[in-house]
């Protein structure tokens, strides 16, 4: 079954987890069938993302020391946490686990990846579960990787950008909306991409998918 990312609203806050937190929340994922069994409770997978309400699990894998696990509906893993009064369920909160449990598998798949939707800061980042969207999309063709100075105070948006090269040392760095981003390509790479926008055109789109990173892949689309 499909995965099911909700975006969280602005107001939702994000929580910063300790150690402490991590470890209370994962155990929300075992022996849990007594609580979830038929019940409305709110429900989320960290490993996909996904949200859901406890009637809608419908596999549960066997313990030996307890009560049975639930498995997401929607990829079959023993990531599903539900709603507590310490911990309010949201998208934010998913992604922040998944980073945290899931930390190799999200570099592997963020390295693969060609497609993310925008985002406009950190937060928005988590909110929109990102991590969780970002897609390898077959057609696409990976063409290089450089590297952003980010322009201090001026956030971290990204998601997929368009590469606007005016005049002879301009390049700028546009998102969906037509606002300029925060970032500069650093100089001594501006070459490459000035040769691949000329190659390829409007085809050639910039992706920055972690804002922790302040790199900016360039992707050829052949969609
Ligand atoms: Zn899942």
């Amino acid at each position: 079954m499909a995965c099911r990312v909700v975006p969280d609203d602005p107001s939702v806050e994000v929580s910063h987890l300790g150690p402490d937190d991590l470890h209370a929340l994962n155990r929300l994922t075992a022996y849990n069938r007594p609580e979830l069994e038929g019940s409305d409770l709110r429900c989320g997978c960290f490993h996909c993302g996904s949200v859901f309400l406890a009637r809608e699990v419908a596999r549960w894998m066997a313990e030996k020391g307890g009560a049975d696990t639930a498995l997401c509906p929607h990829c079959g893993c023993d990531a599903v946490i539900y709603e507590t009064p310490a911990f309010p369920l949201s998208t934010a909160l998913l992604t922040t686990l998944y980073l945290g449990w899931f930390g190799p598998e999200y570099e592997e798949r963020k390295n693969a990846a060609t497609y993310a939707p925008s985002f406009s800061d950190y937060e928005d980042w988590l909110r929109k579960g990102i991590p969780f969207l970002m897609e390898s999309r077959p057609a696409d063709q990976v063409a290089g990787e450089v590297d952003l100075f980010r322009e201090p105070e001026r956030g971290d948006a990204g998601g997929m950008v368009r590469i606007e090269t005016r005049g002879p040392r301009d390049l700028v760095l546009v998102d969906e909306w037509g606002r300029s981003l925060p970032y500069t390509v650093m100089t001594g790479q501006h070459r490459l991409v000035r040769e691949l926008a000329e190659k390829h055109g409007p085809r050639l789109r910039g992706l920055i998918a972690d804002p922790n990173d302040w790199k900016l892949r360039l992707i050829v689309e052949h969609a």
